[in-house]
């Protein structure tokens, strides 16, 4: 179980080694190799447990609900951290607050792309 992103609404095919992860995160800790990059990301909703696939060359906003049951998958990550600091109140609300003060992140990066970044080494 994923314990990055805790409210994980889909599951994502890792394109190298053809198997499931919540996050980019999960991947880069068990395994030992890059998670490769694809133009072409497999999804497994959570919901309603149907795969679908995007292209993330050709991303939108459309694109960040399930095809199948339009479960909302592309959502902030609630970290443990986020959970334990902010009693009561939507995290996601404050988190959002914060991402609009900065550069307006791709949701597809802020998704796939967390083993590329923040990383030393
Ligand atoms: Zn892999
Ligand atoms: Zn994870
Ligand atoms: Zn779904």
């Amino acid at each position: 179980m994923c314990k990055h992103i805790l409210n994980a609404q889909v599951a994502i095919r890792a394109p190298c080694c053809k198997q499931w992860f919540d996050c980019a995160e999960c991947h880069a800790e068990s395994q030992d190799h890059r998670l490769k990059k694809t133009v072409e990301m497999h999804f497994l909703c959570k919901k309603c447990k149907k795969a679908f696939r995007k292209d993330m060359s050709n991303y939108e906003e459309s694109d960040e609900y399930c095809p199948h049951c339009d479960n909302h998958y592309v959502i902030e990550a609630k970290t443990p951290q986020a959970v334990l600091g902010v009693e009561g109140d939507d995290p996601r609300i404050d988190a959002r607050m914060l991402k609009d003060e900065r550069v307006k992140q791709d949701p597809a990066r802020s998704l796939f792309a967390q083993d590329t970044t923040d990383r030393i080494g």
